[in-house]
């Protein structure tokens, strides 16, 4: 590491609050799927920022619209109208077919919107302010106190309590446990469609298809967070299409911008009819013109680059090359996942594995203290699989 970035680092750790254990490298910039240090050094990218860099780094197109919007306007308000917002809320509507959509600036802003719609809409039904929400044990939907109170790892709550009151929480894939939480109180059920942070954890279709059931005999409504999952990471725009499951309401954000903060949460129109209503929820920079042009140009490139198409056609790919993996290392015990979203499972920490990866120019993750993350940019070729596995293999050799 030169001296430059030794400082760098040093200045980072006075001055920036640690609520992250930082790997120890500065980064600087982005091409395709690489990323490069202050040093000039060159790493493969298998995190996109944690599923955030669809389309790689320093994608032309959507580097020009973004100049050219700022150029124009970047920031008016929500009380004006603006042609990104507009052009960007029926592109995400035509891709989920979903009825409306409020944009917002974060993941987490994301699941609060969404829970404020189901706590509406049920309130609008009965006049009451106790209602419940069923949310899944290690679900991940952000660090706001309404995602927090919905989070179900109890260790990221624990020392911030009291959380927002009535969420009841359910074991993933079993629907019994499910069922045991319902009562008459019971206004949404909340989970990711894959679980990203808990572990790299996809839904059942069954299990899917009994909780859509029970939403629809019942009214409650079905909120599913695709903020990780989403945007073509599971080989469709939403992994919920993949199911052929349809949310009441739905989150995205990370890949939504490519890079520019944003996220939103989207309705059908029997909850959009029956919510949230003018002074009932609102933001300041939430789809704004920057953001909305990002969201724009991030949605035609999708079908421009025929980014999905590649998800499909590399996944089976990476699938095949991690199960060799596993076959070889009895410290390896599983892989899971869907699409462009894939998880190892190891019997013991990865951390040294993913530190030794990065020595070697390659970027990793983890997901919970045992499983490596893969969540690349959409755009990886076979060949920059085939140099993922060879870089991470040379470092499971000496483990
Ligand atoms: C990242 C993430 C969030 C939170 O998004 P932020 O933009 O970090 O607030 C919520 N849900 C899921 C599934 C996520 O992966």
């Amino acid at each position: 590491m030169s001296e430059m970035m030794e400082t760098y680092i040093k200045e980072a750790e006075n001055a920036l609050l640690h609520t992250y254990n930082r790997y120890q490298i500065v980064l600087d910039k982005g091409d395709g799927v690489y990323l490069y240090d202050i040093d000039g050094k060159e790493y493969l990218d298998f995190v996109a920022g944690i599923a955030v860099f669809a389309l790689g780094y320093n994608n032309k197109e959507y580097n020009d619209a973004l100049k050219a919007q700022i150029d124009k306007v970047l920031h008016t308000s929500n009380y004006y109208y603006n042609v990104p917002a507009i052009e960007a809320a029926k592109k995400i509507k035509e891709v989920s077919g979903m009825d409306r959509v409020f944009f917002t600036n974060s993941g987490a802003e994301a699941i609060e919107g969404a829970l404020k719609a189901a706590r509406k809409y049920a309130f609008l039904k009965d006049g009451k302010t106790d209602h419940e929400i069923i949310a899944m044990n290690h679900s991940f939907h952000g660090r706001t106190f309404g995602a927090l109170s919905v989070t179900g790892n109890p260790h990221y709550r624990e020392a911030f309590g009291p959380m927002i009151g009535n969420i009841r929480f359910a074991d993933l894939n079993d629907f019994e446990s499910v069922l045991s939480q319902v009562n008459e109180k019971t206004c949404a059920i909340i989970m990711e469609t894959v679980q990203g942070e808990g572990g790299i954890f996809p839904a059942e279709k069954e299990f899917l298809e009994q909780i859509r059931k029970l939403c629809d005999e019942r009214d409650i409504l079905l909120i599913l967070d695709e903020i990780q999952c989403g945007m073509g990471r599971c080989g469709a725009m939403f992994a919920w299409q993949k199911y052929g499951v349809k949310p009441d309401i739905m989150t995205t954000a990370k890949a939504l911008g490519c890079g520019v903060p944003v996220g939103a949460f989207l309705l059908n129109e029997k909850v959009a009819a029956n919510s949230l209503v003018a002074g009932d929820h609102g933001t300041t920079y939430g789809g704004n013109p920057l953001a909305c042009a990002a969201i724009n140009k991030v949605l035609d490139l999708f079908k421009q680059d025929n980014i999905i198409e590649n998800v499909n056609e590399v996944a089976p790919y990476l699938e095949e090359r991690l199960n060799e993996l596993v076959e070889r290392y009895d410290f390896i015990l599983f892989r899971r996942g869907m699409g462009l979203m894939q998880g190892l499972v190891f019997d013991r920490p990865v951390a040294e594995v993913i530190n030794k990866a990065l020595d070697k120019g390659l970027i990793l993750i983890n997901a919970g203290s045992d499983i490596i993350r893969f969540v690349p940019p959409l755009v990886i070729t076979r060949k920059n699989v085939d140099d993922m596995i060879s870089i991470l293999d040379s470092c499971l050799g000496s483990l």
